[in-house]
């Protein structure tokens, strides 16, 4: 045996191991699908120690399932957080943040541009409540917005289409000297990456729909942050309001975890080897990514990443160029939605932002020939090869 002192596993043993162990009723290896809206309580005296919190246990699964459990602690173990709660989907966790952390008079400031649904959920929900948003660019521009009303600063990078990085630690000090909570959306980075509560936030949240599932085949969503938030969350996002996870679906989640770091490694060398082949192209007017030394976000995503993701964005200078290039697309399926093992492509003007209409989505660099590439694990010459195909199809402007 080794004499090493003891230290924590690692991310890849942790992404394999933590959460379960053999399920304790039958032995079984994989965590069972615990198919069942309720549980026993087996006695009235133990019914009413579980409702006054004095006993843990099972007994509705709108606050708690086995399955679900299992994935939580598997997602607090990976961000390293204190616990963690699941939800049905990314929107429905980012949901339970804002009803759960914010009231009537209440700011708060954002850093874009953000995921479209949660600008959605800022602007046309939370503000019918007399929640006010604020929207920043960059740390400086969120420096001059905050004040002793912002409760909440919502943070994401790498951006979403525009693949710009935001400085965690920058933000979260502007954030905290002016006494707000600072939640990060990881779902671009995972905890693979990035870990936002190593460099300042409050929560991270998760679509899980994406890198955390990674198969295309699970809708979901997780919150990780101190056990104090998450018992908040649970009681007033969740029991309240009900956007609750399915035990299938935490399995395919639990299943999908396993691999993460596996699947982020291949994302990654993948998204690296495509933006190198692109880079210089005639028809590429503007290129995003931040593992080129020529993104202005490289130095601080060389600091808080510990690789540059599987998502890169392309300007190609026109939407009809644009839709051109995805037309020829072949191995990149048209679709929205990011992270799977399978590459997809998108057009975010027209489709995941359109809501937002013209105005923003110019003021936040969501041009009309912006094309977003969230690239598979497939080998990274095949990918090459169709998106340089793709490009032959886009007319080279004169003088462009
Ligand atoms: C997809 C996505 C969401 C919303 O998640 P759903 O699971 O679709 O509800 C939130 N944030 C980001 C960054 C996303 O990509």
């Amino acid at each position: 045996m080794s004499t090493q002192p003891d230290r924590p596993a690692g991310f890849r043993t942790r992404a394999v191991h933590a959460g379960h162990g053999l399920d304790p009723a039958t032995g079984a290896h994989a965590v069972p699908i615990y198919a069942t809206s309720t549980f026993g309580y087996g006695s009235a005296e133990r019914g009413g120690r579980l409702f006054a919190g004095e006993e843990q246990g099972y007994f509705y699964s709108r606050l708690s399932n086995p399955t679900v459990r299992a994935f939580e602690e598997k997602v607090a173990s990976l961000e390293e957080a204190g616990d963690a709660v699941a939800f049905a989907s990314g929107m429905g966790a980012a949901s339970a943040i804002a009803l759960t952390l914010l009231k009537t008079g209440d700011e708060v400031a954002f850093v874009g541009p953000l995921y479209g649904g949660t600008e959605g959920l800022l602007r046309d929900v939370l503000e019918k409540f007399g929640v006010t948003v604020r929207e920043a660019h960059d740390v400086e521009q969120l420096r001059a917005l905050v004040s002793g009303r912002t409760r909440l600063v919502w943070l994401e990078t790498p951006t979403n289409p525009t693949i710009q990085i935001v400085d965690l630690r920058a933000a979260s000090q502007v954030a905290h000297a002016a006494g707000a909570l600072v939640v990060v959306d990881n779902t671009f980075s995972t905890p693979y990456l990035t870990r936002p509560l190593a460099h300042g936030a409050d929560l991270v949240m998760h679509s899980a729909t994406k890198y955390l599932g990674g198969h295309g085949d699970v809708i979901g969503g997780v919150v990780a942050a101190s056990a104090d938030l998450i018992a908040d969350l649970r009681l007033h996002g969740l029991r309240h309001v009900g956007a609750v996870m399915g035990p299938f679906e935490a399995f395919l989640l639990l299943r999908g975890l396993k691999t993460l770091p596996l699947r982020m490694e291949a994302h990654c060398q993948g998204a690296a080897a495509l933006a190198a082949a692109l880079q210089g192209h005639p028809a590429v007017r503007a290129l995003h990514y931040p593992g080129l030394p020529t993104h202005p976000g490289h130095a601080v995503a060389a600091r808080q990443m510990r690789a540059y993701g599987g998502l890169l964005s392309l300007d190609l200078g026109s939407r009809a160029a644009a839709f051109a290039f995805l037309d020829g697309l072949r191995l990149f399926t048209q679709a929205v939605s990011l992270g799977d093992v399978e590459s997809l492509s998108c057009h975010p003007a027209s489709t995941t932002h359109h809501l937002l209409g013209e105005e923003t989505l110019a003021r936040q660099g969501v041009t009309p020939g912006l094309v977003r590439l969230s690239v598979g694990i497939e080998d990274a010459e095949d990918l090459i090869r169709d998106v340089l195909g793709a490009l032959e199809r886009v007319p080279v402007a004169a003088g462009g």
